[in-house]
């Protein structure tokens, strides 16, 4: 894959792949195991400047572009992937969202807080409202010059870490008019965790991913100075729509992560069927085996291309990868890498269902990226979309495609 690469991106590959085998790999088991944000692996990050790479250099950023930090998350998922998603979310979450359609203001907040080390928080799931985003319950009502936001998100990706929020809601004017669903930034209150509006009331028992908290959300009477509402040139009505459009950087990120991990679990397998003999000769001898390696590369491989394709489809003129690109690369990549996982594991026999081994942890760990970020099912919707030219089935706020699909095509 290399010819594909510039020297200098070559050169930050390399960068990465050292810092992460000399300084996330070691620390990935006790993350894992403890069940705790590596702060320490954030100062690293930051140090080594993976935080904010994405960034406009008048933010304190490289202006580097997502297939660079494509290559570093790929590098960090190998060895960790609590790790590869600080990077996904400090270079392509809402922080691209925030450069993209913050006004200045905002961009020099998040700025601060992504590059002394903060990975901003997304919010958009709520109970009942998970694939259906715009069933979203939240509301931010009007009120003088600030929004007061009341509801519940759940599954909130760094909950009780992050300190810069970036909210969705219902916007609701001073006249009770619903203007749509719009986006705002808030920053956790430190200091005042019980008065701020914004409060962590559970953690989520999860799978995998372990060092990464996930949490419910409760927002009670969280005030946010309408300065901080993040507005997309369409305004409200269409907003979200833009707003959504942010988070094929997200998708991106996501199939990068899963195809790291799967990339790191083909590494330990390659290794190790040359060194496990049995029936006289290394299991790698076997050609049952060979074919499984083989499946396994041509998988690891179209993921990666399609990752690259995606990244580099954000330039001049689109803020955001294209959505067709990120919706297929993200399908294909979190797919395969659970394949790709579970092979790997099978070739340690017994070895790989021990907690010795890193394999479990990778395959917890990679089996939700069919899930975050939009499911695989609901991706295959929107590539099915926009391949017919019609509207979303799912997607309301006069989406509905009534009396036809095709008669609501735009
Ligand atoms: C580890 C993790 C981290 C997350 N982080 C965040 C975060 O930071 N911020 C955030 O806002 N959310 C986050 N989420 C939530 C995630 O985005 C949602 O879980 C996801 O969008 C699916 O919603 P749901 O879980 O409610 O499933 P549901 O929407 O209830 O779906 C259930 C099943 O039905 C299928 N389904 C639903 N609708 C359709 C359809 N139209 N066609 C076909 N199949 C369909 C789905 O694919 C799924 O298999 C995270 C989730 C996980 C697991």
């Amino acid at each position: 894959m290399n010819h594909l690469l510039s020297p200098d991106e070559l050169a930050l590959q390399a960068r990465a792949r050292e810092f992460s085998q000399k300084i996330v790999a070691p620390r990935a088991g006790a993350i894992d195991r403890d069940e705790q944000y590596p702060w320490d692996i954030v100062k690293a990050l930051g140090d080594a400047g993976f935080l904010g790479m994405t960034m406009p250099k008048a933010y304190g950023g490289q202006d580097r572009s997502f297939l660079d930090a494509v290559l570093v998350i790929e590098e960090m998922a190998k060895s960790c992937t609590v790790t590869a998603r600080i990077v996904v979310e400090t270079n392509m979450g809402a922080i691209s969202t925030v450069m993209a359609y913050g006004s200045e203001a905002q961009k020099r907040l998040a700025a601060k807080l992504v590059l002394s080390g903060d990975k901003p928080a997304i919010c958009i799931t709520e109970p009942e409202a998970g694939s259906d985003t715009t069933a979203m319950t939240t509301r931010a009502e009007r009120r003088g010059d600030k929004y007061v936001i009341n509801g519940k998100k759940h599954w909130i990706t760094g909950a009780g870490v992050s300190k810069l929020h970036l909210i969705f809601a219902r916007v609701i004017d001073e006249s009770g008019e619903d203007l749509g669903i719009g986006g705002f930034l808030a920053v956790r209150d430190e200091a005042n965790k019980q008065n701020s509006g914004l409060r962590v009331s559970k953690r989520e028992q999860t799978m995998g991913l372990r060092g990464m908290p996930e949490g419910e959300l409760t927002f009670e009477n969280l005030e946010v100075p309408a300065d901080m509402v993040v507005m997309p040139p369409s305004g409200f009505k269409r907003g979200f729509a833009d707003l959504m459009n942010a988070y094929n950087s997200q998708r991106v990120g996501a199939g990068t992560v899963a195809m790291g991990i799967a990339a790191g679990a083909l590494d330990h397998a390659l290794a190790w069927v040359k060194e496990r003999e049995q029936f006289g000769r290394p299991i790698g001898e076997f050609q049952g085996l060979q074919w499984m390696l083989a499946d396994m590369q041509v998988a690891l491989t179209a993921s990666r291309l399609m990752l690259y394709s995606a990244a580099r489809s954000r330039g001049p003129g689109s803020a955001f990868p294209d959505p067709m690109l990120a919706a297929q690369a993200k399908i294909f990549a979190s797919e395969s890498a659970i394949k790709i996982v579970n092979d790997a594991l099978q070739f340690f026999g017994a070895r790989g269902y021990s907690r010795e081994l890193p394999l479990e942890r990778m395959a917890r760990d990679v089996r939700m990226f069919t899930i975050g970020g939009g499911t695989a099912q609901v991706l295959r919707t929107l590539v099915a979309s926009k391949m017919l030219g019609w509207k979303l089935p799912q997607t309301r706020d006069g989406y509905v495609p009534k009396p036809s699909m095709r008669d609501a095509a735009e």
